[in-house]
Formats: C-alpha cells, sequence, structure tokens
C-alpha cells in the first residue's frame, strides 16, 4: 500500500509545533532542510514540506492525505476539507482595525470605505452578512501601513498580541474570525488504519499537554 501524505508548513509561525507534535507521537523523520518531502522511518507516512497556503487545496485535491493549517487559511482558500483535530496551537484572531483617529464608530460606517487585507474572501463573507459594501484591497503583505499611506480606510488581518496595530496607530473595531492549527483530511480517509492510528498518538498527545 502507498504510504500516507502529511503537508505540514515548511517554515513559519506553524512550522515548529507541528513537526514538535508528529514527533511527540512517536514518529522518527528528518525536518524540512531542503527537501520537499521526507519519510517517516518508523510508521507508513511522508511529510510534504510546503508554503501554508497551499496545504487545504492539496488536501482537497488528495495530492496530500492529511494537513497541518491554519483555520484561517482553510477559510480564505474554501477548500473542500474534513477537520479532523483542532491541534490548540497557532491560535490567533482576526480583526478589522482603524486608526485611532477615525471617524469609523459602527459596522455600517464602513460602508463605501477601503479595506487592505491579505485575506479577502473571510473579509468578503463578513461584510455580505452585515450588509456592509466596502472596497476590499487585497495587499498580500504588510497590511497595516496602508491606512498611513492613505491606501485604505480600515484594514482586515490576523492580530495577536495588538502590538503591531498599536505600532501603526490602529485600534481593534470588530472580531471577524478565531483561529488556531487543525489537523485536515480530504473527504473520507479518516476510516483508513494509518489514518486512525495516527489520529489515537495524536490525541494522547494533546491529553499529555493539558
Ligand atoms: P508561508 O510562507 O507558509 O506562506 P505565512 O507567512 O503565510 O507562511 P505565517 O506568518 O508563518 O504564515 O503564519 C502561519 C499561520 O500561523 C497563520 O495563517 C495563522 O493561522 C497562524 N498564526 C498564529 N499567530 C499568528 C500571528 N501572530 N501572526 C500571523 N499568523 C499567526
Ligand atoms: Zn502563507
Amino acid at each position: 500500500m502507498k504510504n500516507l501524505k502529511i503537508a505540514i508548513q515548511k517554515s513559519g509561525r506553524l512550522n515548529e509545533k507541528s513537526v514538535q507534535l508528529l514527533k511527540n507521537c512517536g514518529l522518527n523523520f528528518e525536518n524540512y532542510k531542503s527537501s520537499l518531502i521526507t519519510t517517516v522511518s518508523n510508521f507508513p507516512l511522508e511529510i510534504l514540506f510546503l508554503r501554508d497556503d497551499d496545504i487545504p487545496e492539496y488536501v482537497q485535491d488528495g495530492i496530500a492525505d492529511l494537513g497541518i493549517v491554519g483555520e484561517n487559511v482553510i477559510a480564505e482558500t474554501e477548500a473542500e476539507v474534513r477537520y479532523l483535530q483542532r491541534l490548540g496551537f497557532g491560535r490567533c484572531s482576526l480583526k478589522i482595525a482603524v486608526p485611532s483617529r477615525s471617524d469609523i464608530r459602527e459596522l455600517s460606517d464602513l460602508n463605501g470605505k477601503a479595506i487592505a487585507t491579505s485575506y479577502p474572501t473571510i473579509l468578503q463573507k463578513f461584510l455580505t452578512e452585515n450588509k456592509i459594501t466596502a472596497d476590499i484591497r487585497m495587499i498580500s503583505g504588510s497590511v497595516e501601513i496602508s491606512p498611513a499611506l492613505e491606501l485604505s480606510h480600515a484594514i482586515f488581518d490576523i492580530v495577536s498580541t495588538g502590538g503591531t496595530l498599536r505600532s501603526n496607530g490602529l485600534v481593534p473595531f470588530a472580531d471577524v474570525m478565531t483561529s488556531e492549527a487543525i489537523l485536515i483530511s480530504k473527504n473520507g480517509i479518516d476510516s483508513n488504519p494509518v489514518v486512525r492510528e495516527l489520529m489515537q498518538r495524536i490525541q494522547s498527545v494533546l491529553r499529555a499537554a493539558e
């Protein structure tokens, strides 16, 4: 039988904890150096190291059987995957923030305003649910700087401590979603015995950490 594949982030905020979780499950493998794929020596599993943005679609399309990725990225890509397990790390919230001197006071004040974000899909859904029509400006990085450059009236981004917001003269305005790392699978794979064994190990690691 072909080995299962699990996709994890190659480098970034989820990489270390994802690797640690799998190692705590007793899996023996080399962490990412230059090869995109590594074989676990003592379990029928291969690990793919990818950019986090690609993980939901790789899993949806069956290129990887499992994946570890932030809920925010799953929501943004709208990939059809199954949530197997919440993993309790990579916690963050996604918020709309406005300049501290802004005249935006309530949600309806966002009508007609420009909002900069790297998460246009999640933001559009929130705006539609709240019957707001705003101009979404897609920016791939450093979203917080855009109000100061008069590129937008507000931003929508990941906020953890709020330090980056403050240092850019922004204040949180609306909570849109919270996120943590999730173990996902393509539909219908969770009856696979290897997946079950891995799930059991992950759950006992998570219980031991409680
Ligand atoms: P990649 O190179 O893989 O595309 P990235 O730069 O898009 O990486 P990271 O900054 O490494 O992404 O963040 C990965 C995930 O970590 C986020 O999508 C989110 O789910 C989670 N996360 C937790 N806390 C934070 C935070 N303070 N800032 C950004 N992401 C966070
Ligand atoms: Zn990314």
